[in-house]
């Protein structure tokens, strides 16, 4: 463990976590339950100690992609309730009802297989319906002409035998994109969404305990969409434009630090394919951060990394396991000395934006071979490497 802490490593700040929790909490009001959706290994930032400190803290709720997702929790002790949001293969229920955890059921044929597996055990699975209301993704289709077919079959799953159906929910597609066609879209997509739970309440005789929608870009811009619990992912890692305007912070700092220094006079060509090429005696530092630890190599000559003497420019292509940062007047940056990759210095938002895509996929593409090290009240608590030893 510790050899591997020289090369990178993802300082994970629990103390940042907790007060973007809290933050959003203040925002969403007390009557608004909190699910803190921790897929992906909780957008890479680690999903067991990401879910133990929302536990601690107080959250109702948490969401993952999958049984394997939900049972890593379990495994390590998370007792709050979990949502799969994916599907769950039908010779799994025993296990979902063994382990408490909650399953997303999207259609007619997933409810009919779930309760006929309940029925065979003689037990109740917790299920929370989800509707398509304009993701077109999964969920019941409920739009135009399919509204009263989509309002039957959720009925059907709300009263089928060995199914409890505790919640019902919606994903948004646009509400975290601005100018007035995704507003509205957004609202088409709540509207519709609140005519489908008056439908289904209305067929069943009663009401739903838990209705939610509210990802990242409504529970910043769209409160009358909150219901009974928000789902926020981005916004609780404390990345985006609305994490800024909220004074959020980012809960991963991913850092490196310098193995090589070399001096190169003008004219040498840096890395594969020489796409760089020195236009000055250059002073180059490798870094053991390249593609396979998650650095994209779309990126390649186009970012800057945080150094404490100011910001380097990134030369050349990026490698599997190494890139090059110049390091020119830099004097004080040297062998052994830290550099941010993103985090509190250099920010991720920016970076994704060079490289063409989200925050997300930059914090999701740190791979297993990167430490986390888990911060709380300044000192290091936990390192969990992520390679099997
Ligand atoms: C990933 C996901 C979220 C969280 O999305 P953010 O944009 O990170 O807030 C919420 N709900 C569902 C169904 C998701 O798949």
């Amino acid at each position: 463990m510790e050899s591997t802490l020289v090369r990178t490593w993802a300082e994970i700040d629990l103390d940042a976590l907790t007060h973007n929790y809290k933050k959003i909490c203040e925002k969403i009001g007390k009557d608004v339950k909190f699910l803190g959706v921790v897929k992906a290994d909780a957008y890479g930032h680690g999903a067991v100690v990401v879910a133990e400190t929302l536990e601690k803290a107080g959250a109702a709720y948490l969401a993952v992609s999958s049984i394997d997702e939900a049972m890593e929790l379990r495994l390590n002790g998370i007792k709050m309730p979990i949502l799969i949001l994916g599907h769950t293969p039908k010779e799994q229920v025993e296990r979902l009802i063994k382990y408490d955890i909650t399953q997303a059921v999207s259609c007619e044929a997933k409810a009919l297989e779930y309760s006929a597996e309940c029925e065979k055990l003689g037990k109740t699975l917790k299920i929370h319906i989800k509707v398509d209301t304009g993701m077109s993704r999964l969920g019941y289709i409920c739009a135009g002409d399919y509204f009263s077919i989509g309002i039957g079959g959720m009925a059907n799953a709300c009263t089928l035998p060995g199914l409890d159906a505790e919640g019902i929910f919606t994903h948004f597609a646009v509400s975290d994109e601005e100018g007035e066609a995704a507003e509205e879209y957004t609202k088409k997509q709540f509207e519709l969404f609140m005519r489908v739970i008056n439908g289904v309440e209305e067929a069943v005789g009663r009401r739903f305990k838990i209705r939610h929608c509210a990802n990242t870009g409504a529970t910043y811009k769209y409160p009358e969409t909150y219901l009974d619990m928000v789902r926020p992912g981005l916004l609780l890692y404390g990345y985006g434009e609305y994490a800024k305007k909220m004074g959020l912070e980012p809960v991963m700092s991913l850092k490196t630090n310098v193995s090589t220094v070399k001096i190169y006079p003008a004219g040498t060509a840096i890395s594969y394919g020489g796409i760089y090429v020195t236009d000055k005696q250059t002073r180059m530092g490798v870094i053991p951060y390249g593609y396979a630890d998650g650095f994209l190599r779309s990126l390649s000559n186009k970012c800057s990394l945080y150094t404490e003497e100011g910001s380097a420019e990134q030369r050349g292509k990026i490698c599997m396991d190494m890139a090059m940062i110049d390091l020119t007047g830099k004097e004080k940056v040297d062998v052994g000395s830290e550099i941010e990759i993103f985090g509190k210095h250099n920010d991720i938002d920016a970076m994704a934006a060079i490289a063409g895509t989200i925050p997300y996929e930059l914090t999701c593409a740190v791979s297993k071979r990167v430490p986390r090290v888990y911060i709380k009240n300044g000192e290091v608590i936990e390192k969990e490497l992520m390679l099997r030893m």
